[in-house]
């Protein structure tokens, strides 16, 4: 086969021509030649892309709270012509000329994870889910992620929380033991990619031996950027199928949750790891991130819902970008967020239609984009009311700043602004937002 059998696109013009087809479509070789510091960037941007787009990202960096890391297989699905408006680039890469001021009731930890973290690397907020976090690294490092107060490398913006290793999971799994209403546990961090295939056993058995734990979910995002990994890393792969089919026998699902954002991330290659994963019998969702300039638009969302049903990907939810600091200029404001998925609805079978949600700020869990209870056009603010979560509590969700008309977006950014919106509105209490 050729690369554009494999990629979709010919390598010829990428930027690793001179690397071998086997070194490219190796995981290991993928891992070992990520780029993560900027003069390897400004290294192989070299004879393609012009000075001052490296300049850009290197000014973006210092204001950002993700580090970079991104392996060649990415960095090829780049259009270095078109760098300033690429989707793919819009979301490793960040350049200064993009961002956006923060939104004052931005944060690094808009969820409050760690305000509802009843052992260490654990999340429990729903009665019948935990979240456990099993590991800090992940393949690629993604602009807008949730978790950036833990993920990746320190940034100039943002110091990391550990995330302990495999050895700090016993209080965490003896937390779930004691819990018989915990039946879902989604495992993640980070990237389970990032895990000893046996780690992975490890804790897929240990958590298939809890009566009470129905289903597990796997998230990694490597079958979008390093689909490499479930075709030539063989022991990692074997692990999860080895866990998957003991909860099969035991009649407990064991899924992949995965995400992809753009319809070019699905490439052949991707495809021929889904048939991988389909042929074991796993299945696999998608957790898409509603982006501005990467996929905000109707055709792209019908585009990517299509492509990953192609592949037997489950498009599962399209979310909207958490409130995270450096995330401004991704966001997207909830009535466009409304819009689109009425554009989406109906383009598919309703079963291969993501819901569209939005992660409520301050902990409020995933409410479906048109449940808000509340609603202010002008200030931009949505609250949604969560009963599971706490049936007495509002969580507000706030537009970005540009969707605003200018007097109110004066006010949002005037010294103490945003307290004196909040108190007029007479609608928050100072717990109910979340900021640092
Ligand atoms: S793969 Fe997930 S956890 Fe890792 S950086 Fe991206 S969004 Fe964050």
């Amino acid at each position: 086969m050729s690369f554009m059998d494999y990629l979709g696109f010919d390598r010829s013009a990428g930027l690793y021509a001179s690397n071998s087809q086997e070194d490219f479509l190796n995981h290991n070789w993928q891992d070992k030649n990520s780029v993560i510091r900027i003069e390897q960037l400004e290294a192989v941007l070299r004879d393609t892309a012009p000075a001052s787009i490296v300049s850009e990202i290197r000014d973006g960096l210092k204001k950002v709270g993700m580090s970079i890391r991104l392996n060649p297989y990415m960095m090829d699905l780049i259009d270095w012509r078109n760098a300033e408006t690429d989707p793919i680039r819009r979301q490793f890469l960040p350049m200064l000329s993009e961002l956006e001021p923060d939104h004052p009731c931005m944060s690094v930890d808009s969820l409050e994870e760690r305000n509802t973290s009843p052992a260490p690397n654990l999340v429990h907020r729903y009665p019948d889910k935990v979240l456990f976090l099993v590991t800090s690294v992940c393949p690629v490092y993604c602009q807008y992620c949730t978790r950036s107060y833990a993920v990746g490398q320190d940034t100039e913006k943002v110091r990391k929380d550990n995330v302990t290793s495999a050895n700090g999971w016993a209080a965490a799994l003896e937390y779930i033991r004691s819990n018989p209403t915990i039946e879902d546990v989604v495992v993640s961090g980070g990237d389970i990619a990032r895990l000893k295939p046996a780690n992975i056993k490890a804790l897929g058995h240990a958590l298939l031996d809890i009566e009470h734990v129905r289903r597990i979910r796997f998230a990694t995002k490597s079958v979008s950027v390093l689909p490499m990994k479930f075709l030539t890393d063989e022991a990692w792969f074997s692990a999860i199928v080895e866990v998957a089919q003991r909860g099969r026998q035991m009649f407990k699902s064991v899924f992949v949750h995965t995400h992809f954002n753009h319809p070019r991330e699905v490439t052949p290659l991707v495809e021929k790891a889904m048939r991988r994963l389909f042929s074991e019998g796993i299945h696999v969702r998608n957790q898409a991130v509603l982006l501005r300039g990467v996929n905000d638009d109707p055709e792209t969302l019908i585009e990517l819902t299509k492509k990953l049903g192609r592949v037997n990907i489950q498009p599962y939810y399209v979310y909207s970008c958490d409130m995270v600091l450096g995330t401004e200029h991704f966001r997207v404001r909830v009535p466009e967020m409304q819009r689109l998925e009425r554009e989406v609805r109906g383009a598919t079978a309703g079963f291969n239609t993501p819901l569209f949600i939005v992660d409520a700020p301050g902990g409020g869990g995933k409410r479906d984009v048109h449940s808000y209870e509340y609603r202010d056009d002008k200030y931009g603010i949505s609250g949604y009311r969560s009963p599971s979560v706490d049936p007495n509590r509002m969580f507000y969700h706030f537009d970005p700043l540009r969707e605003l008309e200018a007097g109110a977006r004066a006010e949002w950014r005037a010294p103490g602004g945003r307290e004196a919106i909040l108190q007029r509105l007479g609608i928050l209490r100072p717990e109910s937002v979340a900021a640092e």
